[in-house]
């Protein structure tokens, strides 16, 4: 079964199509600025990237982009649309009403679009593509995944804030964590790869990518995790502050002369290792930074892997214990220095570091010692592959 993967932002498109029997990718690519001066990337697997600049006022048409290049007769990956059995869709918000993914029909859209206030940003995006997608491929079955939905078994006592309850009763104002798509897959991953029944396990992923987050699982499901109503709660992030004392925004405010959305602003994108450093919000310009003596991307280093080792000593209090953690995402995978820093406060655990192991990158690998009473493992995600695997078990 062909499953065609699309993840919308507001002015970008990445989509896969994947093989679900072999799980192998036939095509991928993206568009960006859509709406603006647009640009199709294209690569069948096997072959080079191919990028090209077509008009792209709306979703629409890069869709249709999309789907012309995977049908292309000379570098097209299936002869033609009648080869995509089934369209998977990230969707950020699907706030209380999706514990799960879910088939989309009418009934759906009109649920996921009462979640908009809580991701003006994203959720109207993942909308236009699933209506775009509606119109060009009306009979093909879509699946909607979405990021929140892992964290749903998250307790009251994890996900209420220490605020008038008739907030959340009113505006439905709670954490409700992201990341949720990946939190699942590398939880299910780990335990796999490591032999553990998942249904007697404990363990914390650490998503470390430009944006950020911890979970807490136990037996399979969350506990616990560190974004919140949005993803700006938590850890400290590539240009997002992560937790902070919420007090700062009136001080700061005031200071700069700045209204609530030039304060968001700030904390949204101005923030993080890049405001820290002022260099970058990519860790491989801060340890370049900081091997040239520059103090402050090391600072951000030590702030965020700190900030990191903290989340994780809290969760292996709410686990009451801990039997693997996992490292994800862009630095979880990539970045020796970040982990190295961040099991260096986890001695109490029983935990000690094979730094051989440890300069490996990208590969599912055990990085902790044999002897460490907790398994620390590099364990890659892999969203569109998950959102794949949600899509076929749902129209299968
Ligand atoms: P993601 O959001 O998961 O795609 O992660 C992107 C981030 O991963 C980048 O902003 C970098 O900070 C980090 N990253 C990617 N590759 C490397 C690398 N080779 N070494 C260190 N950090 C990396």
């Amino acid at each position: 079964m062909n499953v065609l993967v699309i993840n919308c932002g507001s002015s970008s498109l990445k989509y896969q199509l994947i093989n679900s029997d072999t799980e192998e990718v036939l095509a991928k690519g993206l568009c960006e600025r859509i709406g603006i001066d647009g640009s199709l990337t294209y690569q069948k697997a096997g072959l080079d990237k191919e990028v090209t600049t077509p008009a792209m006022p709306t979703h629409k048409e890069a869709i249709q982009l999309v789907l012309d290049a995977l049908t292309n007769d000379k570098t097209g990956a299936i002869k033609d649309l009648s080869e995509v059995d089934a369209v998977g869709h990230r969707i950020v918000h699907g706030g209380e009403k999706f514990a799960s993914s879910a088939i989309i029909d009418d009934e759906m859209l009109k649920a996921v679009e009462e979640c908009n206030d809580l991701a003006p940003l994203h959720n109207p995006a993942n909308l236009i593509g699933i209506n775009a997608c509606k119109e060009l491929m009306p009979n093909v079955p879509m699946v909607g995944v979405f990021d929140t939905a892992f964290h749903q078994t998250m307790p009251e006592k994890a996900y209420l804030y220490g605020l008038p309850y008739e907030y959340y009763e009113k505006y439905k104002v709670r954490r409700y964590g992201f990341h949720g798509t990946s939190h699942s897959f590398v939880s299910k991953h780990i335990a796999e790869f490591l032999n553990m029944d998942i249904n007697n396990s404990k363990i914390i992923v650490a998503h470390l990518g430009n944006g950020a987050s911890i979970s807490a699982v136990l037996n399979g499901k969350c506990i616990d995790t560190s974004m919140g109503l949005t993803p700006l709660e938590g850890l400290v992030m590539g240009t997002r502050s992560g937790d902070i004392d919420p007090a700062i925004m009136e001080f700061i405010a005031n200071k700069e002369g700045l209204d609530i959305a030039g304060v968001m602003n700030v904390l949204n994108k101005k923030s993080g290792v890049q405001g820290i450093s002022k260099v970058s919000s990519d860790f491989r310009d801060l340890e370049e930074g900081m091997n040239d003596g520059n103090k402050l991307c090391e600072a951000a280093i030590e702030v965020f892997s700190y900030r990191v080792a903290k989340y994780i000593g809290s969760y292996v209090a709410a686990l009451n214990g801990v039997d693997a953690i996992a490292f994800t995402a862009g630095i979880g995978e990539n970045a020796p220095l970040v982990r190295k820093k961040v099991v260096s406060y986890l001695g109490y655990l029983g935990i000690t570091l094979d730094e051989e192991a440890n300069g490996n990158r990208g590969k599912d690998l055990v990085i902790s010692t044999p002897d460490s009473k907790v398994k620390v493992a590099i364990i890659p995600t892999n969203e569109e592959l998950a959102i794949a695997r949600e899509t076929v078990a749902l129209v299968k």
